[in-house]
């Protein structure tokens, strides 16, 4: 039969109703240069991945898979079977999706070339990569009736690529939060699939850190299968947790299991029989469409990963947190929690709100400074009043609707910045500093604000992710090509710390004195905007050197601007450090509101020019 023939035949013929375990128990061959156990595969080895791997195969109605899999247990393998399976089988377009497209490299090179040239009936349909124009690249292969594209997290191009039926994101917890300010690359790939009814997703991953692990927020939304076995002794079924391995004298090889029903103890010996009769069941409700699936170390089979090399693990690890947290994320596939991690909570923070006037600054307020950040579809507005040595009170937060990129929506701006607002006090003061983010979709648009409303105090500004950088840097002048027209005078653009000004600011929140420092909030302050303000959390990375390094980290899926509207206040706030005299400048401001409630000129600048007379604030426009 010709070849044109061939490839007309295999895409009008139906699925044959093949499960992924009996395609890999009939195809797959491990090769002896990536698996220690070369040969036939087979599914009885890990009883556990069979119902995994079932559930990408056509015959399921399952669309999601969520692996959470510690190491050494053949999730990768797993992910291999449906990857041939796919190829073989059921083809379609396929979008596999590693940490980085430098890994997705690696992949490419070593597993996949390997998965297809040792398994006869993909190396049939994949032409090999040395051959030209042959549909075999680095980053995709074509084979009769699909293809398969591999990328990066951290590439939001190769994320956006053409509609695919299958997805494959392998290792997700080590994806950024965002890929090149399009968002989170989980959901950015899941869309490709949107238009296939018989869609099939795959994510797993070893997790890491508690409440920021995306593969813990996926397990947690499944029905959370977890791998039931009966004790060999009382034959009760249970899954198998870490605290039941019980050791003597820090020996290892005395580590045995204690049933959680008849406390018999057992030895790995029995693990065999044990995977062989074991069964996933489902411990939160199903919505039908996703299969969750969580396996320790614990499961790994003999001859693998025994249970006297984890406690041996352990043992090493129990000291050091650094390997402590690898151990419990590797070879339990749970997560770790920091516990020197910030324990602001929202629920806390709400019941601290105090009684005075929103709108208002009260007694004690001195500077005024607005947080803007611009998202893509409106403006979140933070308007803080600042005291002596800090002490903050939000006198308001708001959200503009409407689209960045039109005049309407600035316009509306301009009723928060122009505007006045009532001193408990003293006269009504105007903002000193807005600060807003030029870092999102309409840098042009926030440039060109910036510039018109120089004026009033308004300046653009731009997070630096580095740590160890100050609140605010100095600003730069950015030469605009707005709709192609060179502008005369570029806009300023300042650089915010936000690692430094978050880790300030946690430090206050978590303070209860009132005073020096404390952050005030009215009573009229939502629950939703604790929740925003408390999005982020400190954690500990660690380097490829195993030295911690702390670094923010937003909740999956949160919104976090009234966190961001409160950085770029308080940067406003270190902007008027750079042109009052630090060491006086609360004397100053307290003289400049004085004095304008006397209609007096004020005298704010020590060794710096005259402002004009009358300015209650935007001392900015003396620039
Ligand atoms: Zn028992």
């Amino acid at each position: 039969m010709s070849t044109w023939r061939t490839a007309l035949m295999d895409g009008l013929r139906p699925e044959q109703p093949l499960t992924v375990s009996e395609w890999a128990d009939k195809h797959r061959r491990l090769s002896s240069k990536a698996s220690a156990e070369p040969g036939p595969w087979r599914t009885s080895r890990t009883p556990y991945l069979r119902e995994p791997m079932d559930c990408l195969s056509s015959t399921s109605a399952v669309q999601r898979v969520v692996m959470m899999f510690a190491a050494q247990t053949g999730k990768t393998e797993a992910g291999a079977n449906w990857l041939g399976y796919v190829i073989d089988h059921a083809p379609g377009p396929m979008l596999l999706v590693q940490p980085t497209v430098e890994m997705a490299k690696r992949l490419s090179k070593q597993r996949l070339e390997s998965l297809i040239t040792e398994t006869p009936v993909l190396a049939e349909k994949i032409a090999p990569s040395r051959s030209r124009d042959s549909g075999n690249t680095m980053f995709a292969k074509d084979f009769p009736g699909g293809m398969m594209l591999l990328t990066g997290s951290n590439s939001a191009t190769g994320l956006r690529s053409t509609p695919c039926r299958y997805i494959f994101c392998d290792e997700i917890d080590a994806f950024p939060s965002d890929v090149d300010g399009e968002g989170d690359p989980v959901s950015l790939a899941e869309k490709r699939a949107t238009t296939f009814a018989r869609r099939k997703i795959l994510l797993t991953s070893t997790p890491t850190v508690k409440d920021f692990s995306r593969i813990e927020a996926e397990f947690e939304r499944s029905d959370q299968r977890r791998f039931y076995v009966p004790c060999p002794c009382c034959n009760v079924m249970q899954w198998l947790k870490w605290p039941q391995l019980k050791w003597e004298n820090n020996e290892p090889s005395t580590a045995a299991y204690e049933c959680e029903v008849c406390h018999e103890r057992f030895a790995e010996i029995h693990k065999p029989a044990m995977l062989r009769r074991g069964e996933w069941r489902a411990t939160a409700p199903s919505n039908g469409k996703t299969a969750g699936f969580q396996l320790s170390g614990l499961y790994s089979p003999l001859g693998w990963l025994s249970w006297a090399d984890m406690v041996d693990d352990f043992l090493r690890a129990k000291t050091d947190a650094p390997m402590l947290k690898s151990f419990v994320n590797t070879r339990l596939a749970e997560t770790w929690e920091e516990d020197f991690a910030s324990k602001v909570s929202a629920d806390g923070l709400l019941e601290r709100c105090e009684h005075y006037e929103a709108a208002m600054v009260p007694e004690g307020g001195l500077a005024l400074t607005v947080g803007v950040d611009v998202q893509d579809n409106r403006l979140a507005i933070s308007v803080w009043a600042w005291g002596r040595e800090e002490e903050g009170w939000l006198l308001d937060h708001q959200e503009i609707y409407g689209d960045p990129s039109r005049q309407e929506l600035w316009k509306q701006l301009d009723e928060v910045v122009l505007r006045e607002w009532p001193h408990a006090v003293g006269p009504a003061m105007r903002p000193d500093v807005v600060a807003i983010d030029s870092g999102g979709h309409f840098t042009a648009e926030v440039y060109q604000y910036a510039r018109e409303r120089g004026r009033q105090g308004v300046v653009a500004i731009k997070g630096q992710s580095q740590r160890g950088k100050p609140p605010i840097g100095k600003g730069s002048k950015v030469d605009v090509n707005y709709q192609g027209r060179t502008l005369k005078r570029g806009a300023l653009v300042y650089p915010v710390g936000g690692d430094t000004v978050k880790t300030t600011l946690f430090g206050r929140l978590k303070h209860n004195e009132q005073g020096a420092g404390f952050l005030h909030f009215h009573m009229g302050t939502t629950g939703e905007y604790f929740e925003q303000l408390t999005a982020e959390k400190q954690v500990l990375r660690y380097n490829r050197g195993g030295f911690p390094t702390r670094e923010w980290v937003k909740k999956p899926s949160a919104r976090n601007e009234a966190l961001d509207c409160l950085v770029y206040a308080y940067a406003g706030l270190n902007l008027m450090y750079q042109r009052f005299d630090r060491r006086t400048i609360w004397d100053q401001l307290e003289k400049r509101l004085e004095g304008t409630g006397k209609k007096k000129k004020p005298a704010l600048l020590g060794s710096k020019q005259q402002p004009p007379s009358g300015a209650a604030s935007g001392f900015v426009s003396n620039w």
